[in-house]
């Protein structure tokens, strides 16, 4: 089951846009075993992690607003940007309980 704050959070994202969100990854995160080893995958493991895009909202956008939104709060952040598509790649968002931000390349 994902975490009330991680649901709550991607409650605020949705209305804020008004679009739907489509998740990509709740519990597990291929990229990130490569990228950040065991803690991030921890999070997805135990439901405290999403990975999502917001329809008809560019990537870059959405992550602009959660950065500026929650960017001070204690949670792990990051984006993966596709270069050909400003509507493809993902949101990572996790509530790990610290702050953490990054880039997949
Ligand atoms: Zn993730």
């Amino acid at each position: 089951m994902p975490s009330d704050e991680l649901i709550d959070i991607l409650t605020e994202i949705r209305e804020h846009f008004g679009q739907c969100l489509r998740i990509n990854s709740g519990y597990r995160c291929p990229e990130h075993n490569a990228r950040v080893g065991g803690a991030t995958q921890s999070q997805h493991t135990i439901g405290s992690a999403a990975d999502f895009i917001v329809f008809k909202v560019p990537t870059e956008v959405v992550y602009q607003y959660v950065m500026e939104k929650y960017g001070d709060r204690d949670l792990g952040i990051a984006i993966k940007r596709n270069p050909n598509n400003p509507y493809g790649g993902f949101i990572h968002l996790d509530t790990r309980g610290k702050k953490a931000t990054w880039e997949y390349k």
